[in-house]
């Protein structure tokens, strides 16, 4: 074509193939930006921002980040950059294997943003498809591990085991102070127990269960099964032991072997944790992964972690929701079980898919196929002259090997392999489901002594004996549920995965506008790399020259982190932002520790403060103070200085979140950190409100001394359902030498230890926040904040005239986010924050959070990723459900039977009598849009109290589907 055109501005070849990120990420136009502006009375960005963020803590300098690059050129920079990990067959084991996710489970899950992009599933209406699948991870780990009651997933299996042995501490009548391990844990496990234990003044020994526990007064002791070096130990008697002591066991086990093993409830264990990777969740070079943590039905009020239960809606049908919420960090604080929140959601969504799609006769075979291999493999080693130091075993032994052991693991690495270094003189192997019988053979050559034949596989497989001791095999039926017996064809799980899918609002659908946890987009080109085989097939403990192109991206990680927060140093380790604040309030214990300052125990907290801060202060030894906050919102100043005066000699730290969780920059911060420094306390700034900050302004610069980042929120990584997260924590310069050691990635010798299992927690979604801050670089994440702020004031001000915005700072403006206050509406309609939030759902939305971090109020936070016309879509519902309220306060409608106290309306609904003094147009329809796209909540409003009074936490009885045609399934 010769269409003339007018001379680009520049060169055409200087553009970036594919075009600018920026304003594929920002929602509003820069027109629409200029509309927004103007609406709110500004002229430009700049003397917006200008006014509402406190000149006292703006950073001056532009972001230190590289200038924005284009979708293509990240990847290839990234591809560069992978390439530079070696992708050698791990026999490591310590729990982690080698897995095949089923590739149906790949694209329409991990691949997928109508599972990855949705929240935490706290509104169980639009929640109900994920709810399922939790449900079944947790009949799935009640079924293996032969416990009463499961969780719906912990961050990872060193964690699990703390979690347990502070529920031991809880429960168990035995008064000594001591947790016994078995020395024949894994060694990251031991390491994180030994980091949780410091804190609550316990002890733990680590022995030989069979020789060491006799003399000891514990209150709970940890076992392995099978143990680390593979070995399948019949605990019975240690139990039985440990229970003569009062003190309760926690066994940590293998899902795939307890296929084959009888399971730990049948031996009597108190808790059984340990990790659901190798059920189709890929190693990640650590993770994330899901852990599962199960307990007797008595002791489930102790228990840690989110769990799924079974209620009924509003029309007396099943309906799925959170139970036993009273347990949590959001409610109970520092009284808390636990202080998890994000946990492992999308992956124990995926090891429970796994279970549904193998079944139980799929997994038996699998598992026997992997003990196979793995006693064919052994009576190879054997007869070319080796001792094995392991009798019974299931995938994993160990060998004898002396004075070869060096050449033996060089000989490894010349076939691309990792063995284990069990220790000086014996070496490791563990099979998993991806091995071969190539690899067995290749395994046989690296152990063949020069000259000698190696094994002949025909001849050795059919005479290999098995290795699991008749008392321990297992001979009770697991995963009898029909969901783990019908989903086998591609096709049949394809249309499960799309029904459960389509039951759930997620980010794909519509604005999820919850304040706090930054919805934003999870954009494509960030979730490429992740399942890129240099990223997704690497062992946590493959040798580091192995894992150049990771350490790469970390380093770089950490620099921009750095460059983001104004701190000094950047440990990437904790695996949420709950295990971020542990490993930052860790580092400032061991910090005054250091100090000879070790007295200093008291840890101020303002109200407002999440759950997590009072939870996680707890844990780290830390006695709790609140702090009130004034009728503004802001932390009270008299309070707070009279409380620092009083604790003055042993105030460790204050943890504040900034923005406050008010959703308002105070002005004071600067004077708050001012006065914690002179009474020799260090400031934790919770940094889960960053996304008010970056490019702005800087913690580290306004006074913070630690803080954690939630990469699931400001930095990209999806929220997954309820996790996976990554949390890590930006330290000044003096609490450098305190962030986290690893007992085999690395040492830092003043650190406590280590906070989670892997060296660098969930390394395998880190790809996301690179590749996220290098596209948008320092201008385009500038302009994020900016509009996220944007965003949020003019909601505020579009709201104000029809509800009022509780908290606004000295400008009259909000943060990124914004409160309106119900509490006057319900004193004078009856219609309550519940009510306002299922009525969302009929629009077609998620409810913004609900009474956080005020009773009785709605905390929107829109990001800046929102169009201006979703927005607009969300105001309006809000308008007209506060017209729908004024009918209800004028006495129009019935304060018992309107379109709110019935909400969410169902599909099943409109069918049949419609008793209400409203019409089923105004029901379903109340906009005209809805007309076009319509989602139904498949349940009515949910039951909570029922759920809880009749707790059921597995998949209910099939008798109980066929009473419900609606839910009867695909
Ligand atoms: C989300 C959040 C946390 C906890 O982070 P998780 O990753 O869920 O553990 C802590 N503080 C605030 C203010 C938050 O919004």
């Amino acid at each position: 074509m010769n269409t003339p055109h007018t001379a680009p501005r520049r060169p055409l070849s200087t553009l970036e193939p594919g075009g600018e990120f920026i304003p594929r990420h920002i929602g509003p136009s820069v027109a629409e930006q200029a509309q927004m502006l103007a609406a709110l009375g500004f002229d430009s960005m700049e003397s917006f921002i200008n006014s509402v963020v406190p000149a006292g803590i703006r950073s001056g300098a532009p972001l230190a980040l590289n200038p924005p690059r284009s979708e293509a050129q990240t990847l290839a920079e990234l591809r560069q950059i992978a390439a530079k990990n070696k992708i050698f067959r791990s026999f490591l084991g310590m729990g982690y294997s080698d897995t095949h996710t089923p590739t149906v489970i790949l694209r329409n899950v991990l691949e997928n943003p109508a599972w990855y992009t949705a929240y935490t599933p706290y509104q169980p209406e639009i929640s109900q498809g994920r709810l399922e699948a939790l449900l079944n991870f947790q009949t799935m780990i009640m079924g293996l591990t032969g416990m009463e009651i499961a969780n719906a997933s912990l961050l990872d299996e060193a964690t699990a085991a703390a979690e347990a042995m502070t529920l031991c501490r809880r429960v168990s009548k035995a008064k000594g102070k001591t947790f016994f391990v078995s020395q024949d844990c894994h060694p990251q496990t031991i390491d994180v127990v030994r980091t949780r234990a410091a804190p609550f003044g316990l002890e733990v020994v680590v022995g030989h269960h069979q020789s060491d526990l006799d003399a000891l007064d514990c209150f709970g002791v940890l076992l392995q099964y099978p143990a680390s070096s593979g070995e399948i130990h019949d605990y019975a008697e240690t139990i039985a032991k440990a229970h003569g002591k009062g003190a309760l066991a926690v066994v940590a086990a293998d899902l795939l072997a307890l296929t084959l093993l009888k399971p730990p409830g049948e031996f009597d264990a108190d808790v059984v944790v340990g990790s659901a990777q190798r059920f189709g969740v890929p190693l990640g070079y650590g993770g994330p992964h899901a852990a599962f943590f199960a307990t007797r039905d008595r002791f489930k009020r102790d228990m840690p972690g989110r769990l799924v239960g079974v209620s009924v809606d509003a029309k007396g049908n099943k309906a799925l929701r959170l139970a036993l919420q009273t347990r949590e960090q959001h409610i109970r604080r520092e009284k808390a079980t636990s202080n998890i929140c994000t946990a492992q959601a999308l992956l124990a969504i995926m090891a429970s898919l796994y279970a549904c799609y193998h079944g139980p006769r799929g997994l038996t075979a699998i598992a026997e196929r992997v003990h196979g291999f793995t006693v064919t493999l052994a009576e190879g080693i054997k007869k070319l002259g080796y001792e094995l130091t392991t009798s019974a075993f299931f995938d994993t032994f160990t060998v004898k090997t002396g004075a070869q052991t060096a050449a033996l693991h060089a000989a490894a690495r010349d076939h691309q392999m990792n063995l284990r270094a069990a220790s000086a003189d014996t070496i490791g192997i563990a099979l998993d489901e991806t091995t071969t019988r190539a690899e067995v053979e290749a395994l046989w050559a690296v152990f063949a002594k020069a000259g000698a034949a190696a094994p002949d596989f025909a001849a050795l497989e059919p005479s290999a004996p098995g290795r699991i001791p008749a008392n321990l095999a297992r001979t009770s039926a697991f995963l009898t549920h029909p969901v783990f017996n019908t989903y086998h064809s591609e096709t049949e799980m394809l249309r499960y995965l799309r029904f459960l899918a389509d039951r759930d609002l997620a980010l794909d659908r519509c604005m999820i506008p919850l304040g706090s946890c930054t919805m934003k987009l999870n954009a494509t080109t960030e979730m490429i790399p992740i399942t890129w085989p240099e990223f997704a097939n690497l062992h946590p403990f493959a040798p580091s020259d192995q894992a150049q192109g990771y350490a790469e991206l970390f380093a770089a990680l950490e620099k921009m982190l750095v460059a983001c927060t104004g701190y000094d140093a950047v440990s990437l380790q904790p695996n949420a932002g709950s295990q971020g604040e542990y490993a930052g309030m860790m580092a400032i214990r061991a910090y005054h520790a250091n100090r000879g300052e070790g007295g200093r125990n008291v840890c101020l907290i303002p109200a407002s403060a999440h759950g997590t801060n009072p939870a996680t202060a707890q844990m780290a030894g830390m006695q709790v103070v609140v702090v009130a906050c004034d009728q503004n919102g802001n932390v009270d100043l008299n309070d707070f200085k009279a409380k620092a005066e009083k604790h003055s000699a042993n105030l460790a730290a204050i943890m504040i979140t900034y923005p406050s969780t008010h959703g308002v920059f105070e002005e004071t911060v600067r004077d708050i950190c001012d006065v914690i420094h002179a009474h020799g306390g260090q400031v934790y700034i919770d940094g889960a409100n960053m996304n008010a900050l970056v490019g702005l302004c800087q913690p580290g610069q306004f006074g913070g001394d630690v803080s954690h980042l939630n990469l699931h929120k400001t930095f990209c990584i999806p929220h997954g359902g309820g996790g996976p997260g990554v949390g890590p924590i930006g330290v000044k310069a003096h609490l450098a030498p305190f962030l986290p050691g690893h007992c085999i990635g690395f040492d830092n010798h003043l650190s406590t230890g280590a906070v989670a299992a892997a060296p660098w927690g969930s390394a395998g979604i880190l790809p996301i926040s690179w590749v996220y801050i290098t596209l948008m670089g320092g201008e385009g994440l500038k302009q994020a904040t900016e509009v996220a702020i944007l965003n949020a004031n003019y909601i505020a001000h579009r709201l104000a005239p029809h509800y009022p915005i509780l908290y606004t700072g000295v400008n009259g403006r909000v943060a990124h986010e914004c409160i309106i206050d119900l509490r006057a509406l319900k004193d004078r309609s009856g219609v309550t924050v519940d009510d306002v939030a299922k009525r969302l759902i009929d629009f077609g939305f998620h409810a913004p959070t609900m009474s956080f971090p005020v009773p009785g109020t709605l905390m929107i936070e829109p990001t800046e990723s929102e169009p201006k016309s979703e927005l607009d879509r969300f105001c309006d519902a809000m308008i007209r459900i506060r017209e729908e309220i004024h009918a209800i306060e004028s006495g129009h409608m019935p304060g018992a039977d309107n379109p709110l106290k019935n909400a969410p309306h169902t599909a099943l609904e409109l069918a049949g009598e419609w008793g209400h003094p409203y019409s089923r147009e105004q029901a379903v329809f109340p906009v005209e849009s809805l007309r076009t796209v319509k989602y139904f909540s498949p349940v009515g409003r949910v039951d909570n109290v029922y759920g809880d009074r009749h707790l059921v936490c597995a998949c209910p009885p099939v008798s109980a589907y066929e009473d419900h045609s609606d839910d009867a399934g695909a």
